[in-house]
């Protein structure tokens, strides 16, 4: 298991805007691609860049951000997908052991949980990219997952990008899950009342009172505080969104919890996968991006020394010729 069931056959820079010391270096690393799919993994790696570069706020960002694919190839194809969680019980050999059915740091595993070994990736990583800022592990399964741990994973299920964009929210930016349940909104036992302790991530909140929230600069006066309340805490909140999409408010039911969490919006990509990043998330993102961007040029030293002006001392100021007084 492990190290040797594949083989790591190099990095290729993919997008270059100046040095890894100084852009945000993202690394794509394949896993559970056989020797055979490596031409899956670049069309793969190169549509998350397209994917990424095409999210607000990436998009407008682009100058600030390096990535790398690091083409690791196993022996067998996927990820281990045990029954414990109804998965298929596959077991393939993997060079960094991706697994479904993780349990993150609950005792609880779910199947859509989807771990690596780190301390492989890492010192792989080290050894080929020895500056980056962020490491995104792509799993070869058609099996929904992903995991934002110290190094984000996601698997190439349908949505697989946006999946790995979510968990880069958490692992580069710091962003909290904003969805509202845990193992799933009919499914919680345990997820009705957020604990009583204020989460650190800026995008979710136990405070809605408009005067000390966390987003309180970006709530308008005509907008109601809390936005939404869940008037049944043993499942989530199924009311639509009252008020339009970009309403920056306090939305009850957040950070895995049915009731006594806010979020920003209605919907973020920290929320659901085909949502755009709230205004709140944004910010963190655009923040944190944003000392990674290029200094702009200092302008060059004239050539020339600049002519001396003539004195202006005694110079009258030309009349100015009055409208009325004008081409006749
Ligand atoms: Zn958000």
């Amino acid at each position: 298991m492990g190290l040797t069931d594949g083989t790591v056959l190099g990095a290729t820079k993919l997008v270059h805007h100046g040095s890894d010391q100084k852009r945000w270096t993202l690394v794509l690393v394949a896993e559970g691609y056989q020797a055979t799919e490596m031409a899956k993994f670049q069309t793969d790696a190169q549509s998350f860049v397209t994917k990424l570069f095409a999210t607000p706020p990436f998009d407008t960002f682009q100058a600030a951000i390096n990535v790398y694919r690091l083409d690791v190839a196993s022996t067998d194809s996927g990820a281990d997908d045990p029954v414990a969680c109804s998965g298929t019980g596959a077991a393939p050999a993997t060079f960094f052991d991706a697994s479904f059915c993780s349990s993150g740091d609950i005792p609880t595993p779910v199947r859509r949980l989807l771990r690596v070994n780190e301390a492989n990736v890492l010192a792989t990583v080290r050894d080929h990219v020895p500056h980056w800022d962020m490491i995104m592990v792509v799993v070869n399964s058609t099996v929904y997952g992903g995991f934002g741990g110290d190094i984000a994973v996601f698997s190439t299920a349908a949505h697989a990008m946006d999946i790995g964009i979510h968990e880069m929210g958490h692992t580069a930016f710091g962003l909290a899950d904003e969805y509202p349940y845990w193992a799933g909104c009919g499914v919680d036992v345990d997820h009705d009342h957020h604990p009583a302790t204020e989460p650190s991530a800026p995008n979710v909140t136990l405070d809605s009172n408009r005067a000390t929230i966390k987003w309180r600069d970006l709530v308008l006066a005509s907008t109601p505080m809390p936005t939404t309340s869940n008037i049944n805490c043993t499942a989530c909140d199924p009311q639509p969104n009252p008020l339009p999409a970009t309403t920056v408010g306090a939305y009850e039911g957040a950070h895995t919890y049915h009731c006594g969490a806010f979020r920003p919006q209605f919907n973020c990509r920290m929320r659901v996968l085909d949502a755009p990043f709230c205004a709140v998330c944004r910010r963190e993102i655009a923040q944190r991006l944003a000392q990674h961007l290029p200094r702009k040029k200092p302008k060059k030293p004239r050539t020339r020394p600049r002519k001396p002006r003539t004195p202006r001392v005694g110079m009258k100021k030309p009349k100015r010729r009055s409208r009325r007084g004008g081409h006749r």
